[in-house]
């Protein structure tokens, strides 16, 4: 992974809910059908209304790591960006490139549209069962590389709902700091 202090520097880890997020997208960790479920996903679902289910209904689904977009109705961020990730069984499954997937394909959404801001929940590590540690590492390294590779600075917004992810966060963003 290449990281120089500017890429890192539009990296922000917060606490809180990521419905309440005045960005261009947050991303949803939906489930394959994208019609709505518990943890993120029914919290975005309720507070963007039932224009955004009508639109997902138009989407055919996600596959694992895929990403679709549609619009933020009443949420307000402009856009969502949506997103299954891998459920956790052994950690040999393929889950950690799937994860990796989520991300990636979640940022190429962004680029292709021009935003210059994003906001990330902890895909995967509600209910899906991915360790919180290991998916931060997936998180951040894959979205620090596509920004490197593709020459996309935007500010990116971790929000953590948890505060064991939140602390999480933090410290690994802490040592990527102390490296440079
Ligand atoms: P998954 O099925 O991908 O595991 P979950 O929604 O169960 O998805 O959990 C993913 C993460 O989202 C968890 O860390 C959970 O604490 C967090 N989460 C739940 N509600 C919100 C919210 N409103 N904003 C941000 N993160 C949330």
């Amino acid at each position: 992974m290449a990281f120089s202090k500017e890429l890192l520097d539009h990296i922000h880890v917060m606490q809180g809910d990521i419905t309440t997020l005045e960005v261009d997208a947050i991303v949803n960790a939906s489930n394959t059908s994208l019609l709505g479920g518990g943890g993120v996903d029914g919290a975005i679902h309720r507070a963007a209304g039932e224009g955004l289910l009508e639109e997902c209904k138009t989407l055919n689904g996600a596959r694992p790591g895929e990403a679709k977009i549609t619009g933020g109705y009443n949420l307000p961020a402009k856009y969502v960006i949506h997103t299954p990730g891998p459920v956790y069984k052994n950690g040999n499954s393929g889950e950690e490139k799937t994860l990796g997937n989520s991300y990636y394909n979640a940022m190429m959404r962004a680029k292709e549209n021009n935003l210059s801001s994003i906001a990330f929940p902890a895909i995967s590590t509600g209910v899906y069962g991915y360790p919180k540690e290991d998916a931060c590492r997936v998180a951040v390294k894959t979205v620090i590389d596509f920004m490197d590779k593709e020459e996309y600075h935007i500010d990116i917004y971790y929000v953590l709902f948890d505060s064991e992810n939140y602390t999480i966060y933090k410290n690994y963003i802490k040592e990527l700091n102390n490296e440079l």
